[in-house]
């Protein structure tokens, strides 16, 4: 263990999910044995999301909220200061307090990890059976309106819309998919693979349609319908609107944070202040193995840089950098969907299966390196790749390692 510039400081960590969480475990796991107060808006503990577009949203499951621990757990076993049901609404760095109700919390050092919101689609949100989902109060309000028969559209053919129309499908709902872009999840995976799954939605009967856009969504007082801007009208008893998410910047607006699509970060997850570090799908970073500055919206980097932002920000002397080749997964049905490093390729090359059938992996080649690396049914092979795009593999090499030994896997 290093040793600790400031073991009896008070760490005050704003957000109580997965980088939040990680934050508090990774100090304690530290040894550090000052205070941990962590702030979280919801009222509900730490709970997992990508739990909430797949098997909770399933009625016919007895699916438990996915919470993360028990309060005694995080209460007693970690000892944290937990502080649920109200946000903090602001942060001043001068003062080095933070905000929430009435009260201005100190702190030596503060992690803010308070994610992103779903985006909405403007003038829907008040009928009943339109919904978004980002948190476990809508994908409870999702899951007791998924029943058989039910006429579900999804606005957006995006990660988290496709596994809700997935899990619909498997329900019984007869489930349409609208997505404004010719191709879906172009900007995640690139055009060519984009194709490619949205071959996988269709041939699981799914009903897809590109290049479709929302004019309104109509009824009254309940949804019924959805307008497209072609003038024809699509009935629908339930909605879900997955159209992206935005960070949570809105209360550190008049922090003199720089704010930029995100907490603006540098490679140790260190914003502009003394002691302030941001972690997860909040910040926006240096990531030195990309040599460029992103903000991702992954549960694994979420998880990563809460810990280490937090050993950071009580440790700065043995600081360690955020360097991380993006990696998420996405389940559809029974279908893993697996994506590391990035997707801005000069050519795409499925090398194992066929890009139209329920097993397949794809590289992304860059000049002479490989830079990303798609899988579909393909574990393994992509956490092998994972390491080779860190070690900045060649093209070649990549090549050669994933050929022979993966054919075999799902
Ligand atoms: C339905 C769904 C499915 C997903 N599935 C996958 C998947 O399969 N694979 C994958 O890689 N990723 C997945 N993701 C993405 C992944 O869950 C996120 O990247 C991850 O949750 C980000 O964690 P976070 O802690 O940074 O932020 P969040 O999880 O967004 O949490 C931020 C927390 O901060 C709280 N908060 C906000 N403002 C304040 C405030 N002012 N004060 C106090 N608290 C505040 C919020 O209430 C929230 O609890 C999924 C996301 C969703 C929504």
């Amino acid at each position: 263990m290093h040793s600790r510039t400031d073991h009896d400081g008070r760490l005050v960590v704003v957000g109580a999910s997965v980088a939040g969480l990680r934050a508090v475990e990774a100090v304690r796991q530290a040894g550090f044995d000052g205070t941990v107060t962590l702030i979280g808006a919801e009222p509900h503990l730490p709970y997992n999301r990508p739990p909430l577009s797949k098997e909770f949203l399933r009625a016919d499951v007895d699916a438990k909220a996915p919470y993360f621990h028990s309060e005694d757990s995080l209460r007693s076993g970690l000892g944290v200061d937990l502080r649920l049901g109200m946000p903090a609404t602001a942060l001043c760095v001068n003062s080095r307090t933070i905000t929430v109700g009435e009260e201005e919390i100190p702190y030596t050092a503060t992690v803010l990890a308070t994610g992103a919101s779903a985006r909405t689609l403007p003038g829907s949100s008040q009928l009943r059976g339109v919904h978004t989902l980002r948190t476990l109060d809508d994908a409870r309000d999702i899951r007791a309106a998924l029943v058989p028969g039910v006429r579900l559209v999804v606005v957006g053919a995006g990660f988290v819309g496709a596994e809700v129309a997935f899990t619909a499908r498997a329900m019984g709902a007869d489930v349409t998919v609208l997505e404004v872009a010719q191709t879906p999840l172009v900007r995640a995976v690139g055009e060519e693979m984009g194709a490619a799954l949205g071959g996988l939605l269709s041939r699981s009967g799914i009903t897809l349609r590109c290049g479709t856009a929302v004019e309104t969504i109509e009824g009254i007082g309940r949804v019924e319908s959805v307008r497209l801007a072609d003038g024809s009208i699509l009935p629908a008893d339930l909605v879900v609107v997955g159209i992206g998410a935005a960070p949570a910047t809105g209360w550190l607006t008049a922090s003199g944070l720089e704010l930029d699509d995100g907490v603006v970060c540098d490679r140790y997850l260190r914003t502009g202040a003394p002691g302030v570090y941001a972690a997860g799908d909040l910040a926006r970073w240096f990531n030195p193995v990309l040599d460029r500055t992103v903000r991702l919206e992954h549960w694994t980097t979420a998880a990563e840089q809460g810990a280490l932002a937090a050993r950071n920000a009580v440790d700065p002397a043995a600081a360690k950098q955020c360097s991380t080749v993006p990696y998420f997964w996405s389940d559809w049905g029974e279908h893993r969907i697996q994506f590391v490093g990035l997707p801005h390729a000069d050519e795409v090359s499925v090398v194992v299966g066929d890009a139209d059938s329920e097993g397949f992996l794809a590289l992304y080649r860059r000049d002479e390196r490989v830079i990303g690396a798609l899988g579909l049914n393909q574990r393994r092979a992509i956490m092998r790749l994972r390491t080779a795009i860190a070690g900045r593999a060649t093209w070649a090499e990549a090549c050669a390692d994933v050929r022979e030994p993966v054919r075999a896997r799902r």
